[in-house]
């Protein structure tokens, strides 16, 4: 008998990996400020020259990437970095290039008040098992999911002050552990 494949791991970067909301003087514990210029940040400043353009500041703790690639899961990029994120972020975070969500529109509003990635991403993971990690998530997506998606998922709400905690990894590594049970 083949085992059954991995769950995924959808990760969304801004929040989960970037703790955006974290006091700006107050840099958390493990993390390294990077300050980067992608295509897609040039692109929103259309009125500066390329080289004008003051760089994004992302902080990435590098303990992140082994530790995730630890955990039994398919990782994939559920954020609106896309493939921005194997370019920028995974060399910083000790990740190979993974595969990405591509969204047909960013930041779409949902007629059903729902997270704008929600839909995308359920029909992306096609029944496979999921867990998503996501700072925006709400309880109607969770909601949403569990009536939508014919396999098990997790939604694992993160604070974007902290970013991903010691409990978190632990959570996701019990909820794989438990669906192979
Ligand atoms: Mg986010």
């Amino acid at each position: 008998m083949t085992p059954p494949p991995a769950p995924l791991l959808l990760l969304d970067v801004d929040g989960p990996l970037n703790p955006y909301a974290a006091k700006p003087h107050r840099r958390p514990a493990g993390y390294r400020t990077h300050r980067i210029k992608p295509d897609s940040w040039v692109a929103r400043h259309p009125q500066r020259p390329a080289e004008y353009v003051r760089p994004l500041r992302v902080r990435l703790n590098p303990g992140h990437g082994p530790e995730l690639l630890a955990l039994p899961y398919e990782l994939v990029w559920a954020t609106t970095w896309t493939d921005e994120a194997n370019t920028w972020l995974a060399p910083l975070l000790g990740l190979p290039r993974l595969p990405y969500i591509a969204w047909p529109q960013l930041h779409q509003e949902d007629p059903d008040g729902l997270h704008w990635k929600t839909r995308r991403l359920t029909a992306w993971a096609a029944g496979r098992p999921f867990a998503r990690v996501d700072d925006e998530l709400g309880p109607q997506d969770t909601e949403w999911i569990a009536a939508h998606h014919p396999g098990p998922a997790l939604t694992l709400r993160i604070d974007a002050r902290t970013g991903l905690l010691p409990a978190d990894f632990a959570t996701l590594a019990g909820w794989a552990a438990a669906l192979k049970a």
